[in-house]
């Protein structure tokens, strides 16, 4: 089953796309994960990705969809894979259809999952993650046990740098100008499926179980 989650940030696609990883068994691609590792690392890729990552603003098309094409051809993308946060661009789209049909492959489902500005803008700010595993905490939707601590590990909490306000209004931009074209593109090729990003995480994977159950992928 080859995946693509397509939406604004904090529409809940990162939540979605661990879960669905889990349960079909497939690797979970977020370009985003990708590029804040580099950074972590201090990577070339992370010195290049990290001015725009906190301006809010998108990495060139180049840069990430040479990192996808990479990840692409490991062995384990074989069974399929969940793409998370790319593509963003028409020109991503275009260079992973082109990437894809070198491999005689294709994408079966392009999720979209749509929210309003309003909840997304909530989500985000509001959003803290575990410094050591990755979890995601809210602080009013899921505060930890004890404030800026991880329950599951104890590592610190933090906020993304592009998880503050003005950031998170220039993404929400970003997506409006230059993905949003996207639901259209993919529309065209028939394989969008359109599923509320308001909805609780269980309750939306019921809805994606069925959408994959009645397009005979799983
Ligand atoms: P995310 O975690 O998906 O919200 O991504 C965080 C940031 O990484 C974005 O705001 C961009 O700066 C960068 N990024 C992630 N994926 C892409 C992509 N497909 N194209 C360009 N920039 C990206």
């Amino acid at each position: 089953m080859r995946l693509v989650l397509l939406g604004p940030p904090g529409a809940g696609k990162g939540t979605q796309s661990v879960v669905l990883a889990n349960k079909y068994g497939l690797p979970h691609i977020s370009t985003g994960d990708i590029l804040r590792e580099a950074v972590r690392e201090g990577l070339p890729l992370g010195l290049e990705a990290k001015a725009y990552m906190d301006r809010g603003e998108l990495v060139p098309d180049k840069v990430v969809t040479g990192i996808v094409a990479e990840r692409l051809k490991k062995p384990d993308t074989r069974p399929g894979f969940i793409l998370d946060g790319f593509p963003r661009t028409l020109k991503q789209a275009e260079e992973l259809d082109k990437a894809l049909k070198a491999m005689s492959s294709g994408i079966d489902i392009v999720l979209y999952f749509a929210t309003s500005p309003e909840v997304a803008i909530e989500r985000l700010t509001g959003r803290r993650v575990c410094k050591s595993c990755g979890f995601n905490y809210h602080v009013k939707n899921m505060p930890p046990k004890k404030e800026g601590v991880c329950d599951r590990c104890g590592g610190e909490l933090f906020q993304r740098p592009d998880d503050t306000e003005a950031t998170v209004r220039n993404r929400l931009k970003v997506y409006e100008d230059q993905t949003k074209p996207l639901i259209d593109y993919y529309m065209k090729q028939g394989i969008l499926k359109r599923v509320s990003g308001d909805m609780g995480v269980d309750e939306l994977f019921k809805v994606l179980s069925k959408i994959f159950s009645d397009a005979k992928l799983s």
